[in-house]
């Protein structure tokens, strides 16, 4: 794996510099590689999306473990540095860069002619568009079976956080909706050249094979954004403010009836207590008393 001077040589060579626009912090530390690998463990069968490839810090293993890697850089400068680099995976066809912009590639026409494989994402994701990248990808209807990536702390947080606490909320359940999450490596700054303004952790997302719940989707997020938007007022009260339910008496019988306390907030609800909602409501908007 390349160190801080050879990053900084690299670059040079190829009349590159490090662009923060596009988020580019390269990772430069071999346990933290380790921890990445270990947790997609990439293998035969495998295809493995990377997004934002870069230097090749994961690529280099991503290609000498899994059968096929798409890898897709927004930057032409590191596009042409990786064609030479990785010049024999590429003609062996395991390894294609894709020249292109994570959030506007045609992500079936992509990946779908390898939906016949075990389909992996892998990433050192760019901070500037996590959350935008990570629900493009749970909501893009391939089958992808896990992502590891590495995000920035504070989001890891929040995306793997419990009910009751400060970090859990509407993020927590729009990827709880599509994925069991876990953190699996926090990483401080220093792991990186240039060095990121905030610390990282990697998550791993493992996708539910069956839908967790069976509530209407729209209604449930309905309900949900709603009760976060006044995260301090009750559920009934917030509910309430956004339109939702005949009255304040209908909205408290409704949760007494789905086992739950009339002066419950809504940050004390698992994904589960929402979808059980959300039926009980008949969908939000059925209900909107406005
Ligand atoms: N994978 C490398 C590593 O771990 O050292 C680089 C990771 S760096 C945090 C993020 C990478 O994503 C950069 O190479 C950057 O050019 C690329 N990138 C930024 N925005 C992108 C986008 N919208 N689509 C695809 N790649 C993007």
């Amino acid at each position: 794996m390349v160190c801080i001077t050879n990053v900084r040589l690299l670059l040079a060579r190829h009349g590159l510099s490090p662009r923060k626009n596009l988020g580019q912090n390269f990772l430069i530390d071999e346990h933290v590689l380790q921890k990445i690998m270990n947790a997609a463990s990439p293998g035969a069968g495998d295809c493995v999306l990377e997004i934002g490839p870069g230097l090749g810090a994961l690529t280099r293993g991503l290609v000498d473990a899994a059968d096929k890697v798409l890898a897709v850089e927004l930057d032409k400068g590191m596009v042409d540095f990786l064609s030479v680099e990785f010049n024999e995976q590429i003609r062996s066809q395991t390894l294609e860069i894709i020249h292109n912009d994570i959030l506007k590639a045609d992500l079936l026409t992509l990946v779908g002619p390898y939906r016949h494989m075990r389909l992996k994402v892998v990433a050192n994701l760019p901070y500037y568009i996590t959350t935008p990248v990570i629900m493009r990808l749970l909501e893009c209807g391939l089958p992808f079976e896990s992502h590891t990536v590495m995000i920035q702390k504070e989001v890891a947080q929040r995306i793997t956080a419990v009910p009751g606490t400060k970090d859990y909320g509407a993020l927590t359940l729009a990827i709880a909706y599509h994925a069991a999450a876990e953190i699996v490596a926090n990483v401080p700054v220093n792991a990186f050249v240039p060095r990121p303004e905030v610390d990282s952790a990697v998550i791993r997302l493992t996708m539910h094979s069956r839908p967790l719940v069976s509530a209407d989707k729209d209604s449930l997020f309905r309900i949900i954004h709603a009760a976060f938007a006044q995260r301090r007022k009750t559920l009934v009260n917030a509910l309430f403010s956004a339109g939702m339910g005949e009255s304040k008496e209908h909205l408290s019988d409704t949760l007494i009836k789905c086992g739950l306390r009339p002066d419950i907030r809504g940050e004390a609800l698992d994904i589960h207590a929402f979808a059980r909602l959300a039926e009980a409501l008949q969908g939000g908007r059925a209900c909107l008393h406005l």
